[in-house]
């Protein structure tokens, strides 16, 4: 090495260290009288074209914030030298003195001075071109985002994985159709806070001109920021002081600033996706993962902030207009114009929703919420897998369902694997309604007999029949009254009813039985959620079920259960309810969470039960089961075995339990706390034990000012009813318990 420095550059070498580097080989010369940098590559032509114009463009720039090409004695900045009998590429550069920006401490003078040394070199690259450059397209260049996409199964983690497929997604819909609108220059392309040089509390230098591109001139500062903010509790702030900076001199547009958002998330995920790409490649080089922690900190962190919000911050640090949706009053007013007010909102301020993502929800005012309510999105909102499957199919094939399509078998054999071998028809309708209204038809054809037994405060859809069997619907005040064929059985509720004690199932199911005898007519079927939701998150008694199901039989009737709430995993030890009763029902209900938000629904029977409908009329429906809904279903199912979503939901709802028995010790007016994985319910009481709905109503609707969404049910409408998309996870769980504390602590002191 030093031998090449003499014959090549004229250079005493008195020290050289080796550096760390991505991929090429670096070395810190000294000599009695100076320092330089010593970069080698082994030769290939791509990479000798990409040096010489690195090489060129800081040659051009030349000033003492830049390393300047050193020509070798041969008169040539990049330089071929035959070493070992191979060639290399050798270049020398000054060196430029300063202290790493990852490794000051900063102020917003720091960041700022940083915003103004982007834009001042930003404006001496303006004015060069290089066609090398220019036609570069490699992964280090945000704007060509999809050429890491291959690499994000290269994540290990499937948690992660999801994550930077979202925001690629994202990206894709949001960004690439921008691009072709963006002012585009030579940008440096990596101002990383390890190529960012400070002295004396400003930016003085930058080195590395390694991943130098032809690209949005926004893209600079996108890297930029990325970099600089890790780590930070308040990061759209910071952002906003480098933009500043930069806004000085070269002045950006609404449209570039709109978009950091996302460039910045697409830059955290094409930083992870190359590491974990070379990780795979070179497991041994600890470089690779410098900024990876902190990276997939800061992507957690960013899916946390609603972009509308982060537009808002940006525009405000250079001095934009903020642009403001219109308040949600006047947007009710425009909805009650089409929709009439029967059709309800949550809140009596309601929300106004924008965009989501997993378990968290964007609104229209930059505010972002946690949702602990929603079970139909169930892996997530915005799943990026099911999100994928459904774009995918939609632009392939959608077509009614008279025809024969690969993915009908596909989905169906799928579905029907997680249920007992006996359950082993499908039938796919859109909705939890149209599924239990099915099943009623099912029951009905094949016992010949119309009575139907159902459970009390029970809900099971929205048409005639959804009304007729839904305790919930007939038996409010504005409802429609019990039918004459319908029986209805009190809900085998343990904290509130009549037996509480271990045996209460048996005793409960005997009082049914009982009914049915008075009744004095047979039922063509039992239908009951395995925990009624309506009727308050309330677990139906062990062994009812067990004792009941036979007796329905016996005198001729099928059993159904309705897991439109319930399936799919959600309760964490089993994936259906019916399972956690010990039961094999005669027909499932499903719905809600099968779509993930796409509307699908399903009936599941036996062969002998579908065989008495074949009896019948045929039957069609026009879109259940079609090939999107069959994709988007599969995607479903798919993603709750890779993310391990059922345990994932155990977990969660056990901790998430924990806590609340936690707060029952301080807070004598949570009465109970039930229910099973991520299906809970916490029942409010006053000081004599009663449903409190006032207090419940509260704590619902302080939680909504804290930015949290849960709900209440039950009869009295006062138990806390938390059903999240199934990703929550603990830490979630402790934000939720831990602001009830606060509201308890205030409304009734502690
Ligand atoms: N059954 C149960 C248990 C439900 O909770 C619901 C919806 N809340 C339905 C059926 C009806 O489903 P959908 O709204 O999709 O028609």
């Amino acid at each position: 090495m030093k031998e090449i420095l003499k014959t090549y550059y004229g250079i005493e070498a008195t020290e050289i260290k080796k550096l760390d580097g991505y991929d090429n080989v670096n070395y810190l010369v000294k000599s009695d009288d100076s320092k330089y940098i010593f970069k080698t590559y082994a030769y290939n032509t791509e990479i000798c074209d990409l040096v010489v114009a690195e090489s060129e463009i800081l040659t051009s720039l030349g000033n003492g914030r830049f390393p300047i090409p050193i020509k070798s004695t041969k008169g040539n900045a990049v330089q071929i030298i035959d070493y070992n009998g191979k060639k290399r590429i050798i270049r020398l550069l000054t060196f430029l003195e300063g202290i790493f920006l990852a490794e000051v401490s900063h102020t917003s003078e720091l960041f700022e001075s940083f915003g103004y040394f982007l834009a001042e070199m930003d404006q001496q690259l303006l004015n060069l071109k290089n066609y090398v450059i220019k036609s570069r397209k490699f992964e280090w260049d945000l704007q060509h985002l999809y050429l890491i996409e291959p690499f994000i199964q290269d994540i290990p983690n499937p948690n992660h994985r999801k994550l930077v497929a979202y925001f690629v997604q994202q990206y894709r819909e949001l960004i690439v159709p921008a691009i072709p609108l963006l002012r585009k220059s030579l940008i440096h392309n990596d101002a990383n806070d390890r190529n960012v040089l400070v002295t004396d509390g400003k930016v003085t230098g930058i080195i590395d001109f390694g991943d130098i591109a032809y690209a949005p001139l926004i893209n600079e500062l996108a890297v930029a920021i990325t970099y600089a903010i890790m780590g930070k509790n308040d990061p759209l702030n910071w952002a906003g002081y480098v933009l500043k900076g930069f806004h000085k001199t070269i002045p950006l547009t609404p449209e570039e600033t709109d978009l950091l958002y996302y460039l910045i998330a697409g830059r955290l995920c094409l930083s992870v996706c190359n590491a974990a790409h070379s990780k795979k490649l070179d497991p041994g080089n600890s470089y690779i993962s410098v900024s990876e922690q902190s990276a997939w900190a800061l992507l957690h962190q960013w899916m946390e902030i609603n972009p509308i919000h982060s537009s808002k911050v940006f525009r405000e640090s250079i001095g934009l207009q903020v642009q403001n949706s219109e308040p949600v009053e006047q947007k009710i007013a425009l909805r009650h114009r089409f929709i009439s007010p029967v059709v309800s909102v949550s809140y009596s301020k309601p929300i106004y929703m924008e965009r989501a993502a997993f378990q968290y929800m964007y609104d229209g005012y930059g505010h972002t919420f946690l949702d602990a309510y929603n079970n139909i999105p169930h892996v997530g909102h915005m799943h990026p897998r099911v999100v994928e499957a459904g774009q995918k199919q939609m632009a392939k094939l959608n077509t009614n369902t008279r025809y024969v399509y690969d993915l009908l078998q596909m989905y169906s054999e799928k579905l029907l694997s997680k249920f007992p071998s006996k359950l082993n028809k499908v039938f796919f309708v859109n909705s939890g309604s149209a599924a239990s209204d099915l099943a009623i038809r099912l029951a009905r054809h094949h016992t010949k007999c119309d009575n139907i037994m159902v459970m009390e405060h029970g809900y099971h859809g929205h048409t005639m029949t959804g009304i007729e069997i839904s305790d919930y619907k007939f038996s409010n005040k504005k409802g429609p009254g019990q039918k004459p064929w319908i029986l209805k059985t009190p809900i085998p509720d343990t904290y509130w009813g009549k037996y509480q004690n271990d045996g209460a199932g048996m005793e409960y199911a005997r009082d049914a039985a009982g009914l049915l005898g008075h009744f004095g007519e047979k039922v063509a079927a039992f239908i009951a959620e395995p925990i009624v939701g309506c009727g308050g998150q309330v677990a139906l008694a062990p062994g009812y079920l067990k004792n009941l199901y036979p007796v329905i039989r016996a005198q001729g009737g099928v059993c159904i259960s309705d897991e439109v709430q319930t399936g799919f995993g959600r309760l964490g030890s089993h994936f259906w309810g019916f399972e956690m009763h010990d039961v094999v029902s005669d027909i499932v209900v499903l719905g809600k969470p099968m779509g993930n938000g796409h509307p699908l629904g399903a009936v599941v029977t036996t062969e002998e039960i579908a065989g008495s409908f074949e009896k019948g009329v045929e039957f069609f429906s026009s879109f259940g089961g079609n090939p999107v809904s069959c994709a988007i279903g599969l995607a479903v199912l798919e993603v709750l075995e890779e993310e391990q979503l059922q345990q994932h939901a155990m977990e969660v709802g056990q901790y998430f339990m924990s806590l609340m028995y936690a707060l029952q010790k301080d807070f004598t007016c949570i009465g109970d706390v039930r229910g099973s994985g991520l299906f809970l319910g916490f029942e409010i009481v006053d000081e004599a034990g009663k449903q409190n709905t006032a207090l419940a109503a509260h704590i619902k609707n302080e939680l909504r000012h804290r930015h949290i969404l849960i709900s209440t049910d039950g009869p009295y409408d006062n138990v806390l009813k938390s059903k999240p998309p199934l990703c929550f996870d603990k830490p979630n769980a402790e934000r939720v318990v831990e602001n009830i504390f606060d509201i308890l602590r205030d409304r009734v002191g502690k």
